[in-house]
C-alpha cells in the first residue's frame, strides 16, 4: 500500500524528486486549498526526457508479452489502493466517491484489456520476386498531457498505450488535478525500470514546453479543442505525432418509438455523471414531436431528484464543478439561457456558497443558436429541442465543428441505427452513450480530434509504420 500521507513527489529516473516550484491544489467541494505538490519546470522536463530516452532501448527491446506483465503489475497495484486513490480523487476533482471508484476500477480494466490486442507485422505481399512486410515499430518518447475531468483514467489508458508498444514516457496532468496522478507516479517507480515512466506535475507552460520539446517523438493530448490545436501547431517545428482527444457537443437524437421516462434516466446520466464534465457526455438532445413533452418533464423530475453536494457525503449524485474557472462559466451559460427564449424546467434555483455547486439545469427550446447549443457547456445543464422530421434532427446534430460521439435512441433497432450511421462522429451509440471498451476505437471526427485511443488504431498511434521489402533470388 502507499502512504498517501507522504509528501508528493515527481518522478524521474526512477527516482522521487521535488520540483522547482509547487502548485497548490484545491477541493472544488470547499473551495479551499487543501494540498502542495511539486511543479515542475525545463529542468525537470530535461532530466525527465533524458532518463526517458536513456531507457528506451532495453524497453523496446522486451517483447509485447514482457511490456504487458509490467502493465498487469501497475493494474494489481491501483486495485490495492483504490479506497485511499478514489477518495483523493473525490477531494481534488470532486466527482462522487462511487464514481471515483468507478474510475480507478475501469483504468485498470482499459489497460489490461489493451495489452490482450496483438501488435504483429503483416505481409503485404509475396511473390516469385518479393516478400513486403509491414512492421510496426515504437516512437521512443511519448508526452502525456491530461485534463482535469478524469485524471486517473485519461493519463492510464494513454500511457498503457504508449508503454505496451514499447515507448518510453513522460507525463503532466492538468495543474487542477495533479496529486492521484503523482501517487500513481510513486507506484510506478517501483513496478517499471528505470527510466520509463517519468511523471511531472506542472502548469500550462510545461504542456507547452513538452510540445515543442526536441527529444519527445509524440504528444498524446487529452483537453480541449482550443489546447489541442495549439499543440498541433507546437508539435509542428519538430513533426511530433500527435494524438488529439478534444472535446465534443454530442447530440442525442430521441425517435418517437421510446419510452420517455426510461430513456430520459440514461439520458439525464449520461449528461449529467460527473457534473457534465465528460468529453462524450450529451451535450444536446433532439427529440422528436409525439414524445418531446413526455421526455422533458421525465429530465427536469430526474433533476430534481438528483443531490449535488460534496462527493464524499454517501448519497452525492452530482459533485462541484471542479474548479472555478469552469465555475463561473457553466453559470455563464445559465445566465445566458435566462436571457434567452428557452423555459428552464429544472435547475432554476442554484446554490449559493462556498465551493463550486451547481444544480442540474434542464432547457426547452433555449434557441438554436444560443451558446448552450452551439458550445461545449462541460457541465450539467441540458438543452433539449423539438424536432418532426428525422433528416432535420440529423441536420441540426451535424451543424456543428465537433464531431466526438453521438446517440440515437428508439425501439425499432434498424431504423435507429441507420440514423446513427449518418452522424458525423467517431462513435455513434444506439440506445446507450459514453460506452468504450479497450478493444474498440475511441476519438474525435471534425475538431473533436485526430487519431484514435484504445484499439489497435491506437496503439498503431504510438508507432511507426515500417516496411522491409525483399528482392528474392
Ligand atoms: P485544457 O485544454 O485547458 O488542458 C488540458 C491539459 O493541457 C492540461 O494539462 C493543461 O495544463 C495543458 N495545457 C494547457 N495549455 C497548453 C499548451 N499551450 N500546450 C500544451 N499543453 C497545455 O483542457 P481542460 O480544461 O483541462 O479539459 C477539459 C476539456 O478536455 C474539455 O473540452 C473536454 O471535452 C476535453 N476532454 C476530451 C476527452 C476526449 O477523450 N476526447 C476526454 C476528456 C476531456
Amino acid at each position: 500500500m502507499l502512504d498517501f500521507n507522504a509528501p508528493y513527489t515527481l518522478t524521474i529516473g526512477g527516482k522521487a524528486l521535488p520540483g522547482s516550484g509547487e502548485l497548490d491544489v484545491v477541493n472544488p467541494a470547499t473551495g479551499s486549498n487543501f494540498a502542495r505538490c511539486p511543479a515542475a519546470g525545463g529542468k525537470e522536463l530535461d532530466a525527465a526526457v533524458a532518463a526517458a530516452r536513456a531507457a528506451f532501448p532495453a524497453w523496446r527491446a522486451m517483447s509485447f508479452e514482457q511490456r504487458a506483465r509490467y502493465i498487469a503489475r501497475l493494474a494489481e497495484a491501483i486495485q490495492e489502493n483504490v479506497e485511499p486513490l478514489a477518495r483523493l480523487l473525490t477531494q481534488e476533482q470532486g466527482k462522487p466517491l462511487q464514481q471515483s471508484r468507478d474510475e480507478v476500477g475501469r483504468a485498470g480494466t482499459l489497460s489490461v484489456g489493451m495489452t490482450q490486442i496483438q501488435v504483429l507485422p503483416e505481409v503485404l505481399l509475396d511473390d516469385a520476386q518479393r516478400h513486403i512486410e509491414l512492421h510496426y515499430v515504437p516512437l521512443g518518447v511519448v508526452g502525456v498531457i491530461t485534463p482535469w475531468n478524469a485524471p486517473i483514467n485519461l493519463a492510464v489508458g494513454p500511457m498503457t498505450s504508449a508503454l505496451y508498444t514499447g515507448n518510453c514516457i513522460v507525463l503532466k496532468p492538468s495543474p487542477f488535478t495533479p496529486l492521484c496522478t503523482l501517487r500513481i507516479g510513486e507506484l510506478m517507480r517501483d513496478i517499471f525500470p528505470v527510466g520509463v515512466v517519468n511523471i511531472l506535475a506542472g502548469g500550462d507552460e510545461l504542456g507547452a514546453l513538452m510540445s515543442t520539446h526536441p527529444h519527445i517523438d509524440k504528444i498524446s493530448f487529452t483537453g480541449s479543442v482550443a489546447t489541442g490545436k495549439k499543440v498541433m501547431a507546437s508539435a509542428a517545428t519538430t513533426l511530433k505525432r500527435v494524438t488529439l482527444e478534444l472535446g465534443g457537443n454530442d447530440a442525442a437524437i430521441v425517435l418517437e418509438d421510446v419510452d420517455p421516462g426510461e430513456v430520459a434516466k440514461k439520458i439525464f446520466f449520461a449528461a449529467t455523471v460527473n457534473s457534465g464534465q465528460v468529453c462524450m457526455a450529451i451535450k444536446r438532445v433532439y427529440a422528436h414531436e409525439k414524445v418531446y413533452d413526455a421526455l422533458c418533464t421525465a429530465l427536469a423530475e430526474e433533476a430534481r431528484k438528483a443531490k449535488v453536494g460534496n462527493g464524499l457525503e454517501p448519497d452525492t449524485v452530482l459533485g462541484p464543478i471542479q474548479n472555478r474557472r469552469q465555475f463561473e462559466r457553466v453559470r455563464g451559460f445559465i445566465d445566458d439561457i435566462r436571457q434567452g427564449p428557452g423555459k428552464i424546467l429544472a435547475g432554476a434555483e442554484q446554490p449559493s456558497g462556498e465551493g463550486y455547486f451547481v444544480a442540474p439545469v434542464v432547457v426547452a427550446e433555449p434557441g438554436e443558436h444560443s451558446r448552450i447549443v452551439v458550445e461545449e457547456q462541460f457541465g450539467p445543464v441540458l438543452p433539449v429541442m423539438k424536432f418532426s422530421d428525422v433528416g432535420d434532427a440529423l441536420r441540426r446534430a451535424n451543424d456543428t465543428r465537433y464531431g466526438l460521439s453521438g446517440s440515437v435512441w428508439g425501439k425499432d433497432l434498424a431504423r435507429a441505427t441507420a440514423v446513427a450511421a449518418q452522424l458525423e462522429v467517431g462513435t455513434a451509440w444506439v440506445n446507450q452513450h459514453r460506452a468504450t471498451l479497450a478493444t474498440v476505437p475511441f476519438g474525435g471526427a471534425k475538431e473533436s480530434g485526430l487519431g484514435r485511443t484504445y484499439s489497435i488504431l491506437g496503439l498503431r498511434g504510438n508507432m511507426e509504420p515500417r516496411v522491409i521489402s525483399i528482392l528474392k533470388g
